[in-house]
């Protein structure tokens, strides 16, 4: 047999499963850089150029492996496309790759290979905890999967913060409540600043053919420090572990502008590139936890984002594909307003999240969710163009991940699948959580006329279209109550100016 294995864009580890069985002497392997994949979804530069470096200096590190393998540069032809003419070329009888992120490439290799009559072998991805068989052990029999139960599994089943007899650490297996607070009224203070790797010669040769190549596509350049190695993802780590995790927990959900970190781990790109493995990201969180005496919910709440959430969306995303690309629970179809591409609207919380997204690539989790997510479920946003939007401008975003946090979580797409309740919120909670209502032009507390916050009519008007479902619904039957103090006539108010936004939510 003449085999040939695939190693995908994200999939850059050494200790691989495609890699397994692996013989130098007489197996190749191929990497393909395609145009196309940056163009299927209009990416950011930054993503694009993470992609490349990560992928060419992968290649360098199989080199000095003396691996023997095909690196096809900058093809503008799909990455199937150039993986057929290479098994025609080579008369290749085995194919051997991980399973992709993304259901559509996994589509377009199997019929490939049936196509060409080549033997395929696609393996399990053992990057993750939780095999596909395992979830869909777990989903078996439940009416409702829920993220608190499946992390609870895997914190027993893999002996993590958790005794012996297998009770959760602390007595409770959430500290959510203790990880919301708000940063200080006078600002963040002085937050540690998160690792960050200058650009090496290869990196700075990528910037330039993005930079020329996808001139017009989103997104800038200028900020490009991201972890492109296994090395620099280390350190990354290290870094986090050392200065950063101890107030990860406490302002996990907390804004302020100018602060686009935070002091979250950036570790995303690094552990969807399989530059790191989340069972080292997690052990070296639980050394920090001892070493460096931390709070137990600062641990806690970081390893539920690895185990849990990444984990379960995950597991969502195999499980739901390709229904769950075309959910749209509300049916909402309005356009995605052209601001979300740069970043131009008035409203300040909108505009700083969007803006150091652009900047960066990169916003957090409560940004990703309550600014510009809960804005889009607000304002009836078509759902696919909302995850369109997300997969492209995010340098961490792979399908796998981007698409059941967007229309599973952010857009309750998929109705109940994923949640209990919408995440919908209105000016007060960012008022709460940032600083950002200070500059703005908005009220968060006028609910309609000039000055009204657009997120906040949104909110109320959103309530009373869907006033029966959330009375339903103890989860949220305190937001209808609240809907109830309203009076009529404001009510009426409320609606009219929802609708004005409508109509001119290119200017808001
Ligand atoms: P931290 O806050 O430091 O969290 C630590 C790690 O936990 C992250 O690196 C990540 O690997 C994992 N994690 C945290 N939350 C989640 C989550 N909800 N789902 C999966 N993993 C999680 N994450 C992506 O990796 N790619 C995406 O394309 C993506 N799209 C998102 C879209 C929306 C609408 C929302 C609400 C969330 C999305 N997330 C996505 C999840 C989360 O926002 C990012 O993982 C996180 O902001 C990355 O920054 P960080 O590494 O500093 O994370
Ligand atoms: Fe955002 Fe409304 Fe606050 Fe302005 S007033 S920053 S739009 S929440």
């Amino acid at each position: 047999p003449k085999k040939l294995i695939l190693i995908l864009g994200d999939q850059l580890d050494l200790q691989s499963s495609a890699l397994s069985g692996f013989d130098a002497k007489v197996d190749q392997i191929i990497m393909i850089e395609s145009a196309h994949e940056a163009n299927y979804v209009w990416s950011h530069k930054a993503r694009i150029a993470l992609f490349l470096s990560a992928m060419r200096h992968f290649a360098k590190a199989l080199e000095d492996l003396k691996y023997p393998l095909t690196y096809v540069k900058e093809s503008t032809e799909s990455l199937v496309d150039e993986l057929r003419k290479h098994v025609l070329k080579k008369k290749i009888t085995h194919l051997i790759c991980v399973e992709p992120g993304e259901w559509r490439l996994k589509q377009a290799i199997e019929t490939l290979a049936t196509d060409l009559d080549l033997s395929l072998d696609m393996r399990e991805d053992e990057h993750f905890f939780c095999s596909r068989q395992t979830f869909l052990d777990w989903t078996a029999n439940k009416k409702e999967l829920r993220l608190e139960y499946f992390y609870r599994l895997m914190r027993k089943t893999y002996g993590i913060l958790v005794d012996a007899e297998g009770n959760p650490e602390g007595g409770q297996w959430n500290f959510d409540r203790d990880n919301r607070k708000p940063y200080p009224k006078k600002g963040p203070g002085i937050i540690e600043p998160p690792a960050a790797f200058e650009p090496d010669e290869l990196t700075q040769e990528v910037l330039a053919y993005v930079g020329k190549t996808y001139h017009s596509h989103p997104g800038s350049l200028e900020h490009f420090q991201w972890a492109v190695t296994r090395k620099h993802a280390l350190e990354a780590l290290h870094y986090f572990m050392e200065y950063r995790l101890r107030n990860f927990g406490i302002y996990e959900d907390a804004m302020w502008t100018e602060t686009p970190f935070g002091w979250h781990s950036m570790l995303s790109s690094a552990l969807n590139l399989k530059l790191l493995n989340p069972r080292e990201v997690i052990d070296a969180a639980l050394v920090s936890w001892k070493k460096h005496d931390l709070d137990l919910s600062t641990v806690e709440g970081f390893i539920r984002q690895i185990l849990g959430w990444r984990e379960f969306v995950r597991g969502m995303y195999y499980l739901d594909m390709p229904q769950m690309a075309q959910d749209n629970y509300y049916r909402h179809e309005r356009a995605l307003p052209k601001w979300y591409w740069t970043g131009n609207t008035k409203m300040a919380c909108m505009k700083d999240a969007i803006g150091q997204t652009l900047k960066y690539g990169y916003a957090h989790h409560i940004q990703r969710l309550m600014v510009t997510g809960n804005f889009a479920l607000l304002a009836e946003i078509l759902p696919s163009e909302v995850c369109d939007w997300y997969l492209a401008v995010y340098i961490d975003a792979i399908e796998w991940v981007e698409l059941p946090n967007t229309a599973g979580m952010a857009l309750f797409a998929s109705g109940g699948r994923f949640t209990s309740k919408p995440y919908v919120a209105s000016g007060a909670y960012i008022k709460r959580m940032s600083n950002y209502c200070n500059s703005c032009q908005y009220k968060p507390d006028i609910r309609f006329g000039e000055t009204a916050c657009p997120i906040t009519t949104l909110y109320w008007n959103f309530l009373m279209k869907h006033r029966t479902q959330f009375d339903a619904n103890p989860r949220t039957r305190l937001m209808t109550a609240n809907l109830n103090k309203i009076s009529a006539e404001d009510q009426t108010a409320i609606a009219l100016h929802a609708q004005a936004i409508f109509q001119h939510i290119e200017e808001i």
